[in-house]
């Protein structure tokens, strides 16, 4: 890692463009070396957009070790709290260290097909839907014991801070970034003489582990979100769901931002 070199990293929009060119300056002006785009050696990444672009910079480099923090030039952002004028304060509070470190919680997801088996990291969510949207119906198990049998649109299972994404959409509850808990949430389950779905969220602790089983019939043409990317499976078997050791470091500067943020975008 090297000391000097900070990453911008931004999307297409003109303002992210307009952002990114001032950042560079401000950046120079305080001695740092900017690298437009991901530079695996720089101390720090700045990501310029809105939540899905720093979603997207965190898939794209593999879930690097280096800090982050997001300038919004989107729609209210969860993961990007800096404001665009707001850029010269940001780089003199990063050199004084007048900062605090979060670690964004993921979850590791392992997908069990018949030949070969699949890992995924989420930062929001991981969510499992038949294709095509079908009913799909599996067995629901936390840490080996018989939960459920679920039948409706979907099982989504998200981390702390995707809380208020997907989940929080689905009736799922809002949860503190920094417990260690994962959250499963049923999307649409049906509810008949038939079958019997739980109609709320579960809150388990981050040791647990969440095994969906897709039932034998409906094995063929499974739909995996991970953070609402799409990956098809045929002979999917299973699905395990844990929190994972590894995290992303996210720059704070502010300890209310949290509160703020969810006043402005829900209420
Ligand atoms: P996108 O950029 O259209 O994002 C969708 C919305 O989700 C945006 O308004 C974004 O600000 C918000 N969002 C993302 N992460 C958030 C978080 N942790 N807390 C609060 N809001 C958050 O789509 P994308 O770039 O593909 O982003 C993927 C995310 O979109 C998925 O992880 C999923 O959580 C979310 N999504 C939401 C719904 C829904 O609410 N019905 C449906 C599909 C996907």
């Amino acid at each position: 890692m090297s000391k000097n070199i900070i990453n911008i990293i931004t999307n297409a929009n003109y303002e992210s463009k307009k952002t990114a060119t001032n950042l560079h300056k401000v950046l120079t002006n305080y001695g740092y070396e900017p690298f437009n785009g991901f530079n695996k050696n720089a101390e720090l990444s700045i990501c310029i957009g809105g939540d899905g672009s720093f979603i997207k910079a965190i898939h794209k480099n593999d879930f690097p070790d280096m800090p982050f923090v997001g300038i919004n030039t989107g729609h209210l952002g969860f993961y990007q709290e800096i404001k665009p004028d707001e850029i010269e304060k940001l780089v003199k509070d990063y050199k004084n260290g007048n900062y605090n470190v979060d670690d964004i919680k993921l979850i590791r997801s392992d997908i069990y097909t018949k030949n070969k088996v699949y890992k995924f990291y989420s930062i929001n969510e991981v969510v499992l839907k038949a294709a095509h949207s079908k009913t799909i119906h599996m067995n629901v198990f936390i840490d080996r014991n018989h939960v459920e049998k679920f039948s409706g649109d979907g099982v989504l299972v998200s981390t702390p801070s995707g809380s208020t994404a997907y989940n929080f959409s689905s009736g799922g509850a809002i949860v503190y970034p920094s417990l260690h808990v994962l959250q499963m949430t049923p999307i649409s389950p049906v509810n008949s003489a038939a079958y019997r779905s739980l109609g709320s969220s579960v809150i388990v602790p981050g040791v647990h582990t969440i095994s969906l089983v897709v039932e034998k019939r409906y094995k063929d043409s499974n739909l995996l979100l991970v953070d609402g990317s799409e990956y098809f499976f045929n002979n999917l078997h299973r699905v395990n769901i844990r929190l994972s050791n590894k995290v992303i470091k996210k720059l704070v500067f502010s300890n209310n931002s949290y509160w703020d943020n969810l006043k402005d975008k829900f209420l």
